[in-house]
């Protein structure tokens, strides 16, 4: 069997680490992208048991699913057109980010509808250049936001940004952009806005960034074990397992050409593996030729290119079997490899690796309140 299983102890670990740093600033977990493939209903439900208090999403549709799992925290859901039917993220009590005068009014448009007052978050762009109002609209937005407040079909909850290189403790930018949103937030302020949270720092500037975290931080990966500041550790623990087997095992002879483009050739006499995981389950392409994985306690190489279902390894003289266990992926202390490892094989970031790992491998889940397999969006074992 294939699965990825989900350690939420180490999440509720990781959640109470960051909130315990980043205090007496709120912790809103990102749980988007489904919690970066960990599942997002029980990563919710875990990190809400352990400090965190708000939910963070992209899209309306995965707070819907929140509310739909009977979730009642707090949740912002930040990534939308202005042409969005925004009257079910509302009824359900989803705070909403708003980034331009249409956008705003779009919203209240909704509220006004539902004879409800929608409770959003204004969004200034300090220099990312993605979301958000760039400063010369700020104005407008914040003039927009107070008159609708004033009718009372929005509330103005929070000011938020998002940061170029929190990453990096020594990036210049962090100090910049934390000028612009003291501005804008200033700015709002004389306005007539009242908000009770401003919130820029993503798990990097939750942890190393003391002056960021205002009234909330928004951390996603540190939450799922990855240490997000190059070159300092936090003691974050690694949740995600990534377990397949052997289907196939055969003999060859040195010199044998292996997959598509034979790319690879035994260099000895010995045993092939075949592995029924593939890109279309996560395992990138991209490292093919450079990753691992582990049999027996043994770090064996990929053999080959990795195709849309499996993948081939060179066992060597390893004697293993078919319906042997094949670890992808684990936490550093159970000897990986680790999602480091597979971010650099890849050339990628372990965000991707996470959030790339598919539909095909079921969840399951250890710790937490019980030890059980998702049922949503993932097959039953
Ligand atoms: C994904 C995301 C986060 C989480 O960032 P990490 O670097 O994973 O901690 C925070 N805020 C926003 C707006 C995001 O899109």
């Amino acid at each position: 069997m294939s699965e990825a299983i989900v350690d939420l102890d180490a999440i509720a670990h990781n959640a109470e680490l960051i909130a315990h740093r980043s205090g007496p600033a709120a912790v809103m977990a990102v749980v988007k992208a489904d919690a970066f493939g960990h599942g997002m209903i029980e990563v919710a439900r875990t990190v809400l048991a352990h400090g965190a208090s708000w939910l963070g999403v992209a899209t309306a549709q995965e707070a819907l699913r929140l509310r739909a799992a009977g979730i009642t925290a707090p949740v912002l859901s930040w990534l939308h057109g202005v042409g969005t039917d925004f009257r079910s993220p509302i009824r359900a009590d989803v705070d909403l980010s708003v980034s331009s005068v249409a956008h705003v009014n779009a919203i209240a448009a909704c509220a006004a509808d539902l004879g409800r007052t929608a409770s959003v978050h204004l969004k200034l762009d300090t220099g990312l250049s993605r979301g958000g109002a760039p400063e010369r609209q700020w104005p407008a937005l914040v003039r927009a936001a107070r008159n609708l407040e004033r009718h009372g079909l929005v509330r103005v909850r929070g000011v938020w940004s998002h940061l170029i290189s929190a990453d990096d403790p020594d990036s210049a930018h962090t100090s910049a952009q934390l000028a612009r949103f003291d501005h804008a937030v200033a700015f709002a302020r004389e306005a007539g806005l009242d908000p009770e949270l401003r919130h820029v720092a993503n798990s990097a500037a939750a942890l190393n960034s003391p002056r960021s975290a205002y009234e909330l931080v928004r951390p996603g990966i540190g939450l799922y074990g990855v240490e997000p500041v190059a070159g300092r550790r936090f003691g974050l623990r690694a949740a995600l397992t990534l377990r397949g087997h052997i289907l196939l095992v055969k003999d060859v002879p040195a010199g044998t050409g292996v997959s598509y483009g034979h790319d690879y050739a035994t260099p000895r006499d010995g045993r092939l593996a075949l592995v029924p995981l593939g890109y279309a389950d996560g395992v990138p392409r991209l490292a093919g030729g450079r990753a691992q994985v582990r049999i027996g306690g043994r770090r064996r190489p990929i053999a080959g290119r990795i195709a849309m279902d499996q993948f081939v390894v060179d066992l060597g003289a390893l004697a293993a079997q078919p319906g042997d266990d094949v670890v992808l992926l684990a936490p550093e202390q159970h000897g990986g490899p680790t999602v480091d490892e597979w971010a650099q094989w890849a050339r990628t970031l372990p965000h991707e690796i996470f959030t790339g790992i598919g539909d095909r491998v079921p969840r399951r889940y250890l710790g937490g309140a019980a030890a059980h397999t998702s049922t949503e969006g993932n097959t039953v074992v």
